[in-house]
């Protein structure tokens, strides 16, 4: 995927939020049904320091899949964010969530320039 058609797909999908989020999830799992492709991680921001997940987060995945970590970037990914600052939690199933340690995180997401 090109950086083109992330843009292309980024404004398909905030037109379809307009409908609500409903409508933006199925056009989402469309397209990636369509090129084949998977969710590999369900990322979002906090305003804070705080990467936990909220209620709303346990409420609201953008997929429950076992296994698929849902990662959470402080601040709103402002600044120079540090592995070890960023929320990893892994969903286990029947509503339980895994939180992985910051000293762990570095374990699970290698970062490379490329
Ligand atoms: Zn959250």
């Amino acid at each position: 995927m090109t950086g083109k058609h992330i843009i292309e797909l980024s404004q398909k999908l905030w037109r379809a939020t307009i409908t609500g989020p409903r409508p933006a999830l199925n056009l989402l799992f469309s397209i990636l049904t369509e090129k084949n492709y998977c969710i590999i991680a369900d990322v979002h921001t906090h305003p804070t320091n705080w990467v936990g997940l909220s209620e709303v987060d346990i409420e609201h995945p953008i997929e429950y899949r076992i296994g698929l970590p849902m990662i959470v970037i402080p601040n709103y990914g402002k600044g120079d964010i540090q592995l070890n600052s960023i929320g990893v939690h892994l969903y286990k199933g029947k509503g339980i969530w895994d939180n992985i340690s910051f000293k762990d995180v570095n374990k699970l997401i290698i970062c490379e320039d490329k």
